[in-house]
């Protein structure tokens, strides 16, 4: 335990960068909101994951790995995922375990730790009606026509300040659905009825199902109390989602403060435009990782910019962060594992989470052949473990063939005296990463760490 690092964190609710000052640190607790599971996660899903990753990595850095506990959750209720049930007709639980199952692959691909606690929203029902009933009890709710809604005249004083806006502001600019059972045009469900063909529980309401806010609310509150540190997530979801999770959790436990500090990553976009299907760049983690590039050059990429400023995925910084990488991992390769990294580059990381900067760090480790710092920060990171992964690895490859051909090729150049083939086949090899070793007696390829196989094809 390093207790001595400041961590300052910028907090969504006071627009400042703050001193941050667990409520517990024996047991530091963070929440950050999960997916919905009906598809594979899309690279933008993969931001928040990835940052509150390091975070999450930080905080077990100073305070002990015992002593942090991060809950995200599953949003396995959902109306797009009845969509997809109704529209692939297979089961609703068959979908949400496979893409359950499919996100803890994808994200684990990008080295991001499992959090302690990763509950599934429908694990949670009766807590959830429990909530529910206490917010009407409190004056908080109200029930009609087989709905719950939340209502937002009951706490004027509090809704909207996370995110910076009045009731009346929001009324006026937003595009809220208008129900009829409605007091208020903001008023938000906390419950709605199902019919017979969608999932639905059994409720003081009637068969229903819950609305998407409150899971969110009831489970924080199960896993980490009335009162917790951290509530991290996606900009976009700081309206309505955020600002319900706060007026529920607020209204039903007034006891309490829910979260002291809110984290919000900015979007991803990708080559400089917004990712969306009709403009054809829209892809997954899972494609990307098909295509052969690896999740550590996606961690890279998205770790060198700061998390609150939008992020730009370009093919070039794919590109040249894996070259970056096998650098530093066959460098890495030469310092053991598991070792303490420098006191300044654990400040840049606690200051407010500047990825980027410890990665200019590294860059300098890497030329000034601080192999050790270099590990450390690494590590510290998320990018190493404790092996260096396997695509850097030099491949198993026969080369004997090539060596044959760049022997042959010099006897012929000796006769000749043009020696331009000689030439071009040691530039080829050489660039596909094989160190070449000519004696009188033959030639011998070395493969490098960066050797790449594939680019021997076509010589
Ligand atoms: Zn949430």
């Amino acid at each position: 335990m390093t207790t001595d690092t400041v961590i300052k964190l910028h907090n969504t609710k006071t627009r400042k960068k703050e001193v941050f000052t667990p409520i517990d640190p024996e047991n530091v607790r963070m929440y950050v909101c999960g997916p919905t599971v009906y598809d594979r996660a899309h690279l933008g899903n993969a931001r928040p994951v990835v940052v509150f990753d390091v975070l999450y990595r930080l905080l077990r850095h100073v305070y002990g790995a015992d002593h942090v506990t991060y809950a995200r959750n599953f949003t396995d209720v959902d109306d797009k995922i009845n969509a997809r049930a109704a529209e692939s007709g297979r089961p609703i639980g068959e979908i949400t375990a496979e893409t359950t199952q499919w996100f803890l692959d994808d994200m684990g691909a990008l080295g991001a730790l499992e959090p302690n606690h990763m509950p599934r929203a429908t694990e949670y029902i009766p807590q959830m009606i429990a909530m529910i009933e206490d917010l009407i009890a409190k004056g908080h709710a109200y029930a009609a026509e087989g709905h719950v809604l939340f209502a937002v005249d009951s706490w004027r004083e509090g809704y909207g300040k996370l995110s910076g806006r009045s009731v009346d502001d929001m009324i006026a600019g937003a595009r809220v659905e208008v129900a009829p059972y409605k007091k208020n045009p903001m008023d938000f469900v906390l419950w709605k009825p199902s019919s017979e063909d969608l999932p639905g529980w059994d409720s003081p309401w009637g068969r229903g199902r819950p609305g998407w806010h409150i899971e969110c609310s009831a489970m924080s509150y199960e896993l980490l109390g009335d009162t917790f540190d951290i509530h991290g997530g996606g900009n976009d979801l700081m309206f309505p989602h955020h600002e319900n999770e706060i007026a529920q959790s607020c209204c039903a436990h007034p006891e309490g403060e829910f979260a002291h500090y809110w984290l919000h990553n900015e979007m991803l976009q990708v080559e400089g435009k917004k990712m969306s299907k009709s403009l054809g760049n829209f892809f997954t983690v899972h494609d990307l990782l098909e295509q052969g590039i690896p999740g550590e050059v996606i961690r890279f990429v998205f770790l060198s910019t700061h998390y609150r400023k939008p992020m730009d995925w370009t093919e070039k910084k794919a590109k040249e962060a894996e070259k970056t990488l096998r650098k530093w991992y066959a460098q890495a390769a030469e310092a053991l594992p598991g070792g303490q990294p420098e006191s300044h580059v654990v400040d840049l990381v606690a200051d407010d989470i500047n990825t980027h900067g410890v990665l200019a760090e590294c860059h300098q480790f890497s030329q000034a052949g601080d192999l050790v710092a270099l590990r450390s920060s690494m590590e510290l990171l998320g990018l190493l473990g404790e092996d260096i992964p396997d695509w850097v690895k030099a491949p198993d490859v026969d080369l004997s063939s090539h060596e044959a051909r760049l022997f042959k090729a010099r006897q012929a150049a000796m006769e000749s005296k043009d020696f331009s083939e000689v030439d071009r086949l040691k530039t080829a090899y050489t660039e596909a990463g094989l160190e070449v070793r000519m004696s009188k007696t033959g030639v011998e390829l070395v493969p490098g760490a960066g050797f790449d196989p594939a680019k021997l094809d076509n010589l």
